[in-house]
């Protein structure tokens, strides 16, 4: 094991999960953060040595706070952050919910910059730290009845960029990983004919796993990514190839 340690959002299930085992298997010591499922978040850190689980709603500024100073507390320094935590709502626009909409920007965007700049204090003192965001194949390309969704995965996208010219001079590099369709809640939720027409669309013509996301956050997350930073790595099986 290292002395390095990641915080993972939404690492209770789902592609968080496979970036908190990735990267628990690569030594880091690993701060698992969930929301609401404390049994499967525990369940994660018992295969990952070194792990403990922090529950916070990433909408909320204060929690946000307090989840980084939990986690400084607990191991006393961040050297990675994945932004994994998000949701999706999907819906035509003329009959989208503004409502539901300032739901998305808030668990998927604000979280983001909240996280982003609060660990971004913690890593300043350090002189170098990852911080890598999950966005979504759909926020380049836009898809019918998830305009709410691809808008908050494009500001993130845009975000980063941002922040990656930042933070550059402090020895903080910060990187997106856009995921394409992979295995998950999130997915299984559609119905079966949006299934087989996204696999369609991609030509590996199969649905990616959690753990070929989490080998990419793993290289983002490592010096063997060093001269990285303000970039996207798509993992999409080629969708934009079709
Ligand atoms: P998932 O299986 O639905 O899991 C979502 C995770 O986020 C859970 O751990 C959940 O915690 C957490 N979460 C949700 N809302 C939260 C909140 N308000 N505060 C704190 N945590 C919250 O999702 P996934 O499919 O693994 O997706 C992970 C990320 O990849 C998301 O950002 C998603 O947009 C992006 N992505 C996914 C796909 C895909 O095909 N699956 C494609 C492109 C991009 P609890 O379990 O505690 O509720």
């Amino acid at each position: 094991m290292t002395d390095l340690v990641a915080l993972v959002t939404g690492a209770s299930r789902g592609i968080g999960r496979a970036c908190a085992e990735e990267l628990g298997r690569q030594g880091y010591k690993v701060a698992i953060h969930y929301r609401g499922n404390e049994d499967l978040a525990r369940q994660v850190a018992e295969s990952i040595p070194g792990s403990k689980i922090f529950q916070a709603d990433v909408a909320e500024e204060e929690q946000c706070k307090a989840l980084i100073k939990s986690v400084k507390e607990e191991f006393g320094r961040i050297d990675v952050l994945v932004n994994n935590a998000g949701m999706s709502i999907d819906q035509v626009l003329t009959f989208a919910k503004p409502a539901d909409f300032e739901r998305l920007l808030d668990v998927n965007v604000k979280s983001v910059f909240n996280l982003s700049k609060l660990v971004s204090k913690v890593m300043i003192k350090q002189k170098k730290g990852s911080i890598i965001n999950l966005t979504s194949v759909v926020g380049h390309t836009g898809n019918g009845g998830q305009s709410m969704y691809a808008a908050t995965k494009g500001a993130i996208t845009s975000f980063t960029k941002s922040i990656a010219s930042d933070l550059a001079g402090f020895g903080i590099r910060a990187n997106c990983v856009a995921p394409g369709f992979i295995e998950t809640d999130m997915t299984n939720a559609l119905p079966e004919e949006v299934k087989e027409a996204i696999l369609k669309k991609v030509p590996l013509k199969r649905l990616g796993t959690g753990n070929e996301v989490a080998k990419t956050v793993h290289f983002l997350a490592s010096d063997a990514s060093s001269y990285v930073t303000g970039s996207t790595i798509h993992v999409n099986g080629g969708m934009f190839t079709n």
